[in-house]
């Protein structure tokens, strides 16, 4: 194990100075040796000139105090080999009788990395039933997507990358997810840990504005529950168009509202307990969004309103969830009394002549 010690992690207290211990690049770095690879001549070599010192930044106890508690779960997984990975249907990797440890034993590595929010995984006979669904959103989309066999597709706000195994289960050549939060990373790498280091499946640590702009590389893109956290939503929608290649597909599922063309809200303070939500469009006004950054072929293919089936409190996220977040009369309105949250899925095209 190599270990890194620089002048900022050392920590004072009662007038004792204690040097903390963080890994450095050397060791995260590892995790994406494979993708590395990959990238390096490839169309993503512009993310694989930058992506050591991303994840240098990321992956750092400035950011994040509690990263060595979470890179010592992954270190104290077990190793297991020549077990099946399913990823039709749900994401199924192992079976109980083939765990090494003691199921307990197992279970108490992988809460330590709670809350579990994306999901449900099923790992060594382990249920992690997280606080969504997110299986249910994975089938409303499915139908209606380009087969994703032989494409290159980047997951923007992936979380624990739940929906990534869901797309390489549907033949997808290579998926990359990004997501900022750490701890949902390391809830991927731990997942990923039981795999072949070469399967084509990453979640990196960065976030959208981490990426080079204009790579113009991926065949599909797909920002999912991302949009309503942007606080320049066409910046992101731009964002995303200028990640795809000529003629490649986005996949866009957000938050909406019932309203003309035009019409978005704008929360006052918080909206269903959440700090950070800034626009939330209606179906009219985000078409013209899509239009107006150059999608073609705009299309609304479901809308859905969250249910408590979909989202709650579970073993796995013991925080508070949806029925928290509700008013109790029946309306379906949020706390703050805006319409039942909603979410709709908007898919669309960049030309096959891409305009400057
Ligand atoms: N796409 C998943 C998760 C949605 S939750 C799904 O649909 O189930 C929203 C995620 O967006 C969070 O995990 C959050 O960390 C991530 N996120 C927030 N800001 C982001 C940014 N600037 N770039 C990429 N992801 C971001």
């Amino acid at each position: 194990m190599l270990f890194e010690v620089s002048p900022q992690n050392k920590v004072t207290i009662k007038h004792i100075t204690y040097t903390c211990i963080v890994r450095s690049e050397i060791t995260t770095v590892h995790y994406y040796k494979n993708l590395q690879n990959w990238m390096n001549g490839s169309v993503l070599s512009p993310l694989a000139k930058c992506l050591p010192q991303l994840l240098n930044e990321n992956f750092h106890t400035t950011r994040w105090g509690d990263l060595p508690l979470w890179l010592d779960c992954l270190d104290n997984l077990p190793n297991i080999v020549g077990h099946p990975i399913n990823l039709d249907s749900e994401v199924q990797i192992g079976n109980a009788s083939q765990l090494v440890i003691p199921r307990d034993e197992f279970q108490k590595i992988l809460m330590k990395l709670h809350p579990w929010r994306k999901g449900p995984f099923s790992l060594f006979g382990i249920e992690i039933d997280s606080e969504w669904r997110s299986n249910l959103k994975w089938d409303r989309i499915a139908d209606h997507i380009h087969s994703l066999e032989n494409r290159l597709v980047l997951d923007v706000g992936c979380g624990n990358g739940y929906q990534c195994w869901r797309m390489l289960g549907a033949g997808a050549e290579r998926v990359i997810g990004i997501d900022p939060s750490v701890k949902f990373v390391c809830q991927f790498l731990a997942l990923k840990h039981f795999t072949e280091d070469n399967l084509p499946i990453d979640v990196l640590p960065i976030g959208i504005q981490d990426l080079p702009t204009n790579l113009h590389a991926f065949d599909s893109v797909f920002s999912m529950g991302v949009l309503y956290h942007r606080k320049s939503p066409l910046e992101h929608l731009q964002q995303l168009y200028n990640l795809l290649r000529p003629g490649g597909q986005i996949v866009l599922e957000t938050l909406i509202v019932e309203g003309s063309n035009r019409y978005s809200i704008v929360p006052q303070g918080r909206y269903a307990k959440m700090r950070n939500v800034w626009f939330i469009p209606s179906v009219k006004t985000l078409i013209s969004w899509l239009s107006r950054v150059g999608f073609i072929g705009v299309r609304l293919v479901d809308v859905s309103i969250t249910s408590n089936g979909e989202q709650r409190k579970t073993n796995w996220m013991r925080y508070q969830s949806l029925e928290d977040f509700i008013m109790t009369d029946g309306s379906g309105r949020t706390l703050e009394g805006y319409p039942p949250p909603t979410r709709g899925v908007f898919i669309a095209e960049v030309p096959s002549q891409r305009s400057k």
